[in-house]
């Protein structure tokens, strides 16, 4: 297919898409291999150095996990994507990939917890590098936080499950002279609804799991930046720690990444819909979604994203004990942790997603012991109001 459509969604489906080249198989088969035979030694011994391309096992590549890598670079118009068996290992490999002991990172304070334990137990406690945790909306931190090693600028805009944002272009204004690369984790938005390399920054990064699957049936993990960077942390990372994604895998993902922008379109009216609704009722004390205009950074939620998110925090007035209950009496709402599932998810960050993260810690950038996070599905949203209400009126 040339490339002359500019819609996200024609070219999600379509952009550099073929049939499958020896078959015409419309859809992308499942190369479910772990090895590929050479037709000689010369050729494996080509391949194995570089000279020629061709696959050779599925540590090193795999046809459908290398279309999913292609098609999220499309997505977020980067040079090269590559797959991970895991958010977490889309993360840590890359992050491997960029810093080494005697570095600096500055990372978010408000931060999925996994990865708030990947910088704090492990690259800081065994690895040598330092991490300081910012809040990153504020560029006057960012800056005093800089070091001559300084060599990352984490992000996670909107940040889990605060909802903070971070201005990512003037971030990379700021951190860009000083040779900071800047990586965000774009799981909250999907490439539908932010762009980050459009915005200045180096990689992207993406627990699929979430709105890239949709259908909560896989866990994977994707990345996107340039060629170079990517190349060398498929070729060495990947290739040598192993976090790899499995063929089955991929095919999920491809799959579920054909309707993003539909599921995406309604996530996003739905959580408009609930963010309105809790704000206006009664037993609920405050509601985290940047859509809603008295979010402190709703202007910059309207120029940096192209929609709000499925996703918001709200805190019940009377703290643990009326969260709780609230979580037993939801009927609809699934009382799980994940995100951008079909179904509505319901979940306790300080208890479960956020429980590694020390209190003292937790209350300073917003996790308050009563804070409930919504991943809004894509049900008819009046029986998630309906839900809601009822368990917030118990
Ligand atoms: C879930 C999640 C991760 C981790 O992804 P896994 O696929 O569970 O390893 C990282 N970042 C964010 C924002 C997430 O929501």
């Amino acid at each position: 297919m040339s490339e002359e459509w500019k819609g996200f969604t024609t070219r999600l489906l379509h952009e550099r898409y073929q049939p499958e080249a020896a078959t015409g198989a419309l859809t992308l088969p499942i190369f479910q291999t772990s090895t590929f035979v050479f037709e000689n030694p010369e050729q494996g011994a080509a391949r194995f150095g570089g000279t020629e391309e061709g696959y050779m096992y599925s540590r090193l590549g795999n046809p459908t996990v290398d279309a999913l890598a292609e098609r999220i670079a499309i997505l977020e118009n980067g040079e090269m994507g590559v797959a991970f068996g895991s958010g977490m290992a889309a993360i840590s490999h890359v992050m491997m990939g960029l810093v080494k002991k005697g570095d600096h990172i500055i990372a978010s304070d408000a931060l999925y917890g996994c990865t708030f334990a990947f910088f704090q137990s492990i690259l800081a406690e065994r690895f040598g590098v330092c991490v300081s945790f910012v809040d990153t909306s504020d560029m006057q931190k960012v800056m005093d936080s800089l070091r001559p090693e300084t060599t990352v600028l984490y992000l996670e805009t909107p940040a889990n499950p605060t909802m903070k944002l971070s201005d990512i272009r003037a971030l990379a204004q700021l951190v860009k002279p000083h040779n900071v690369k800047i990586v965000v984790d774009n799981t909250f938005m999907s490439p539908y609804l932010q762009r980050p390399l459009e915005l200045g920054a180096d990689v992207v990064v993406h627990s699929a799991t979430k709105y890239i699957s949709g259908h909560g049936d896989v866990v994977g993990g994707l990345a996107v930046g340039s060629k170079e960077l990517m190349t060398s942390i498929k070729k060495s990372f990947l290739k040598d720690i192993g976090g790899v994604m499995g063929p089955f895998d991929a095919f999920l993902l491809l799959r579920g990444l054909k309707t993003l922008t539909v599921r995406m379109d309604k996530h996003c009216a739905n959580a408009m819909k609930v963010a309105e609704f809790l704000r206006d009722h009664p037993a609920v004390e405050r509601v985290l979604y940047p859509g809603l205009p008295d979010f402190p950074q709703y202007e910059l939620a309207k120029q940096q994203m192209n929609g709000f998110g499925g996703t918001l925090s709200f805190e019940v007035k009377g703290g643990v004990e009326k969260g709780r209950r609230v979580m037993n009496s939801v009927r609809l709402c699934q009382l799980a942790v994940s995100l951008g599932d079909v179904h509505t998810l319901i979940q306790h960050p300080a208890s479960m997603t956020h429980a590694v993260i020390p209190r003292e810690e937790r209350l300073q950038v917003g996790i308050t012991d009563g804070l409930i996070r919504l991943s809004v599905g894509i049900e008819d949203v009046d029986d998630i109001l309906q839900d809601l209400d009822g368990a917030l009126s118990k």
